[in-house]
């Protein structure tokens, strides 16, 4: 990262979880608590779920964009997950860091390392369910995807799990209000 004149650049911080685990909502509660923290919108080629917004989401995008993107060095990671490509621009990053703005990215597991590699001092912190049952009690009460669906997500968060000692910080999300706090607390200690 290069930082312009001498302003401090921003801090990078990363929360990923398997899906289910609450990540959206403690990400939302963040942005809530932290008004100039800048959500990182990621780019996408799965199709829009309900109640989402294009560009506010997710920048959804056709596959073929999204392939030209690697080739051309746009993103500063990419992951396929649940067979979609996902992806977070590489400009918009370097120009908020340089800007000195603190960012938030919520990326998965293979993103994270990926951005550890470029950016290093990145803040990192996963969230567990407070166990593999929970998980996928939520993601059927969740209703939003197909029992097939849900045994895909269902082992890449196995996989995850597995691989989460990469990760600086590990909140288990069992009460949610604990939860936030324990968010909130990394957060006020690591931001510039
Ligand atoms: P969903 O499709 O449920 O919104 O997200 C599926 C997974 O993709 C989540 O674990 C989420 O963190 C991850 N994800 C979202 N955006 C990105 C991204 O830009 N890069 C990477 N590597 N993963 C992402």
């Amino acid at each position: 990262m290069t930082s312009s004149g001498t302003q401090k650049p921003g801090v990078l911080f990363i929360i990923s979880a398997p899906s289910g685990a609450g990540k959206s909502t403690l990400c939302r509660a963040v942005l809530n608590r932290f008004a100039d923290l800048i959500y990182s919108v990621s780019y996408t080629t799965r199709s829009l779920r309900g109640g989402e917004k294009n560009g506010v989401d997710y920048h959804f995008i056709p596959k073929d964009e999204f392939e030209k993107g690697i080739t051309q060095g746009r993103w500063a990671e990419w992951a396929e997950v649940h067979d979609h490509y996902y992806g977070t621009c590489a400009d918009f990053l370097d120009g908020e860091l340089n800007a000195g703005r603190d960012i938030l990215l919520d990326i998965d597991i293979q993103g994270a390392g990926q951005i550890l590699q470029r950016y290093p001092d990145s803040v990192t912190i996963f969230i567990m369910p407070p166990s593999l049952e929970t998980l996928k009690a939520r993601l059927q009460s969740r209703g939003t995807d197909s029992p097939e669906v849900i045994a895909v997500r269902l082992k890449n968060a196995q996989n995850e799990i597995a691989q989460k000692d990469i990760y600086r910080h590990i909140i288990i999300n069992d009460r949610l209000t604990d939860a936030v706090a324990e968010l909130i607390a990394i957060f006020e200690r690591y931001r510039s």
